[in-house]
């Protein structure tokens, strides 16, 4: 295989490249295809690789500082400067002022590397911008751009050594003209370069609009490689595993080691509820509760087997239990926008005097316990998490070991929900509640 081929390969088969849909693009042109890179990036080993390629074109251009301005683009400067032996600089480009990550710096005369996952289309502008604004906010000097995928429709010239991995051409029409508007095929539109088109689908508030995306993305999904990656991580961890079904939707179930009992009570609830419930150790079949057992995992293959069923799953519950637990897991959840249900099993709450909050209030059992200021509390222009918010001091939340960092995940997220409850049986109704809410739970009789 080409060196190309080789980079095309891993986008195809982590599904980074959607193939065939219909994408209104930001020049107000349509679509038939997009690449959104970061899902490949979402693997560690994806991300070494392409790093390590990129790296590879820049070694002898002795880089000090490798500057990434978007997600994808600061997981690639993290990584390609390590290839490197460089310092990674992680920035926000905002307008045409480039915003150094704090702690991070572009010292006099050091060698600076742009690295971005895509090249936009027409000519790359955001590069221009970066370069720009590294030249005239710090001394450092420009040496050269990387990036993934080159997806220009137009001439570019950087004036820097330019090193692109791969080159992806999509049909692109004219509203006027496109055959996939004149099928009435629903479109995904990218009017905003920072539009993901997964979280796109949960940023709609007309439900119609919503579901015919959900519909859409979901048959995108379904030809591309999603179902033969999930196929391949279990034959990994169990060759002789097969399940018939992959169409039907998964949900994820993560939690620790002393959260397993509470991670199989949940997954025998969500299979009830009629979907594939995977667990990192057992998979249970979707209505008929039937147990297969997942092979024992080597603990070092942990991290890239979680990264994987989350990616996989449509949906994801995580069990939080002890300080600090789960963060990584949340954070792949919070980066991709996957619909999150987080559970903590609090201490009997009948205890708790919660007057005086309002954002607090019990479910009908008094002993689920809801948080309506998780979506967050405006203090000035800030938004911080709602079970930050010193409310109320007693707020059971925070002692229940979640970190800061854990709430403001789900206080900005769109996708994310946090439900508390004392009990395992209580579980059932903030699960199917989530589910219901996500409009994919069509069973009524919830047992
Ligand atoms: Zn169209």
């Amino acid at each position: 295989l080409s060196e190309e081929q080789q980079v095309l390969d891993i986008l195809r088969k982590t599904g980074a490249i959607l193939e065939k849909g219909h994408f209104k693009l930001v020049s107000g042109n349509h679509s038939e295809g997009y690449v959104h890179v970061r899902l490949a990036l979402a693997h560690s080993e994806c991300a070494s690789t392409l790093s390590n390629k990129l790296a590879s074109q820049f070694r002898d251009d002795k880089i000090d500082a490798v500057v990434g301005y978007t997600i994808g683009g600061a997981i690639l400067a993290e990584n390609v400067a390590r290839y490197l032996g460089a310092r990674s600089v992680v920035a926000e480009l905002k307008g045409t002022k480039l915003i150094l990550g704090k702690g991070y710096e572009i010292k006099e005369n050091e060698n600076v590397l742009v690295v971005d996952d895509v090249l936009r289309p027409p000519s790359g502008e955001p590069i221009h911008q970066a370069i720009e604004a590294i030249r005239s906010s710090t001394k450092g000097i420009v040496k050269g751009v990387g990036v993934i995928v080159d997806r220009s429709t137009a001439e570019y010239d950087f004036g820097v050594k330019t090193v692109k991995l791969a080159r992806i051409d999509f049909k692109v029409w004219s509203p006027e003209t496109c055959p996939l508007c004149r099928q009435g095929v629903p479109a995904v539109d990218l009017s905003s370069p920072d539009t993901d088109p997964l979280g796109l689908v949960y940023s709609l508030s007309d439900e119609p609009d919503r579901m015919a995306l959900v519909t859409m993305l979901g048959k995108i999904f379904e030809k591309l490689e999603e179902r033969k990656l999930l196929e391949e991580i279990m034959s990994f961890y169990r060759p002789t595993f097969e399940l018939p079904g992959w169409k039907y939707e998964r949900v994820a179930i993560l939690g620790s080691y002393d959260t397993f009992s509470i991670m199989d009570h949940i997954a025998r609830i969500v299979s009830g509820l009629g979907f594939y419930s995977i667990t990192s150790r057992v998979i249970y079949e979707k209505d008929t509760l039937e147990r297969k057992e997942l092979r024992p995992y080597k603990y070092e293959a942990m991290n890239d087997f979680l990264r994987k069923m989350i990616h996989s799953c449509q949906y994801v519950i995580i069990i939080y239990s002890g300080a600090g637990g789960q963060f990584i897991e949340t954070a792949w959840c919070s980066e991709s926008h996957k619909p999150t249900l987080g559970l903590v099993p609090l201490r009997p709450l009948s205890f708790l005097d919660l007057k005086g909050c309002e954002y607090l209030f019990f479910g009908k059992q008094d002993t689920v316990l809801f948080c309506n200021g998780f979506k967050g509390v405006e203090q000035g222009a800030e938004l911080v998490g709602g079970w930050i918010c010193d409310k109320h001091k007693n707020c059971p939340f925070p002692s229940s070991g979640l970190t800061k960092m854990i709430l403001d995940l789900y206080a900005t997220s769109r996708t994310m929900f946090l439900v508390g409850a004392d009990e395992l049986k209580n579980f059932k109704s903030p699960i199917s509640t989530f589910l219901r809410n996500r409009g994919v739970l069509k069973t009524t009789d919830i047992r």
